[in-house]
């Protein structure tokens, strides 16, 4: 297997998969959006809510948003030694929400929520929650705990996890007259005409949607669309809870894991 990282930024990854079939990027791709675990916040406790928006409402609002997950100082609540449904220090982490609207209308936002551990924080600080009109008050604390996508999607922590075949394309030069439609109709500017030729500008860019391929006047046409079997682009964008590139490291830590536990148990 042969593997490439062609972008890479806090919270995108874009890399090159060599070698494997099929079945082996899905595996991946499956283990990062359902067993791969991240922080969110799990169970609230409403002190005081004079607004409009009933408990449960906001506490699904407050469970989507992305905390930042430390993977390496919590434990998943069904791993953790105190086998308590409370938990304990070690798998739950408390936030608090203390907003009031003296002013007029305004907007709480999550930036607001207060942290016990300041490494595990929203990811964004300017993700609305909701609204308070004049003299509304919300006050509650909530609980966020490490769990997976597999149970709620809340615990996915990619919001992007795709692969597609790396494309090949090919011009048949004796056959294309350079007419330009191909460059024309494709949506991802995948190909340019440079001094009346044309060529390919940017292969990674291409979906292999065949446009190009249809839009040939060429009976047969000169332009042909193909992608190789055993090789894909993988894309990879983080809801900001764990950095892209760790989460492909526990993705394989789980394969890892499964696959001894599938070795142990035919022995
Ligand atoms: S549409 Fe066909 S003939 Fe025209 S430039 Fe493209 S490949 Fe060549
Ligand atoms: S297959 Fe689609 S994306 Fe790829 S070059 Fe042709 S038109 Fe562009
Ligand atoms: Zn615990």
């Amino acid at each position: 297997m042969e593997i490439k990282v062609l972008e890479k930024d806090d919270s995108n990854m874009r890399f090159l998969v060599k070698g494997v079939d099929v079945q082996y990027v899905n595996t991946l791709r499956r283990l990062m959006l359902a067993e791969v675990p991240c922080m969110a916040i799990d169970e609230v406790v409403v002190i005081e809510n004079s607004s409009v928006l009933q408990d449960e409402f906001i506490a699904h609002r407050l469970g989507l948003i992305p905390l930042k997950t430390n993977l390496d100082e919590y434990n998943l609540p069904e791993e953790c030694p105190c086998k308590s449904e409370f938990g304990c220090n070690l798998c739950r982490v408390t936030l608090t929400l203390d907003a009031e609207a003296k002013e007029g209308t305004r907007t709480i936002y999550s930036g607001e929520l207060i942290s016990e551990n300041p490494e595990i924080v929203p990811v964004k600080e300017n993700i609305p929650i909701m609204k308070l009109t004049k003299g509304q008050k919300l006050k509650l604390e909530a609980y966020a705990r490490l769990g997976r996508g597999k149970k709620h999607a809340k615990w996915q922590p990619v919001s992007l996890c795709a692969y597609k075949y790396f494309p090949k394309i090919e011009i048949l030069e004796k056959n294309c007259d350079n007419c330009g439609k191909c460059v024309e109709i494709c949506p991802r500017k995948v190909l340019a005409k440079t001094d009346g030729k044309v060529e390919v500008r940017d292969l990674m860019a291409c979906t292999l949607c065949q446009d190009c391929v249809e839009a040939c006047p060429k009976n047969p046409p000169a332009i042909q669309v193909k992608w190789e079997k055993n090789s894909f682009i993988f894309n990879l964008e983080s809801t900001g809870a764990l950095p892209p590139e760790r989460i492909v490291k526990e993705a394989l830590k789980i394969l890892d894991g499964q696959l001894k536990e599938i070795e142990k148990q035919i022995r």
